[in-house]
């Protein structure tokens, strides 16, 4: 089967591994309904939102909703034409699988970037709890500045060895960046 040179129009039950990662990304980020927008922008190549709503049954504000926010991220383009009957302007929408690579590793990099942040954290502070009250977890200067009493029940607040969340923190550092 020879796919059309533009893309867009996908043979049915011909996913290749970018499109079935595209999809993922589309489920995560918007749930069921999102993937039936996307499914059927795959399907038509490109569309309105308006040809979209009635297409898949879903209200145009939220097709709009849905557009927009994978558009924001790189996962659709949007072409502004002039409607031939009306004059105004709208918008042909278009999937992007191939964008999916760089939105996840840009989601990747900010995963990690958050994961290095705590791992200096826990590192550069010992912390301290409360043997009675699961909620207390602080820092070795705010338990000092509280004289390591516990501000909810006033028992004396006890150092906790951390050694395990760091480790378990660089271990998915490790992971991460080895993908
Ligand atoms: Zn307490």
């Amino acid at each position: 089967m020879e796919q059309p040179p533009q893309g867009g129009v996908e043979a049915r039950g011909r996913e290749s591994p970018l499109d079935r990662e595209f999809m993922k990304v589309i489920r995560y980020l918007g749930g069921e309904e999102a993937v039936r927008v996307v499914e059927a922008l795959r399907r038509m190549g490109e569309a309105t939102d308006e040809v979209l709503a009635n297409e898949v049954g879903i209200r145009i504000n939220d097709v709009r909703k849905i557009l927009l926010k994978l558009y924001e991220r790189g996962l659709l383009s949007a072409i502004r034409v002039q409607d031939e009957s009306t004059g105004w302007y709208i918008f042909r929408w278009r999937a992007q699988p191939d964008q999916v690579d760089t939105f996840i590793r840009s989601r990747r990099r900010k995963v990690l970037e958050k994961l290095k942040r705590r791992l200096s954290y826990e590192e550069s502070r010992s912390f301290f709890r409360c043997d009675n009250c699961e909620e207390v977890y602080m820092p070795f200067d705010e338990a000092m500045e509280r004289a390591f009493i516990c501000p909810r029940c006033g028992a004396p607040l006890k150092g906790i060895d951390n050694s395990r969340a760091v480790e378990r923190i660089r271990e998915l550092i490790k992971k991460l960046e080895a993908e």
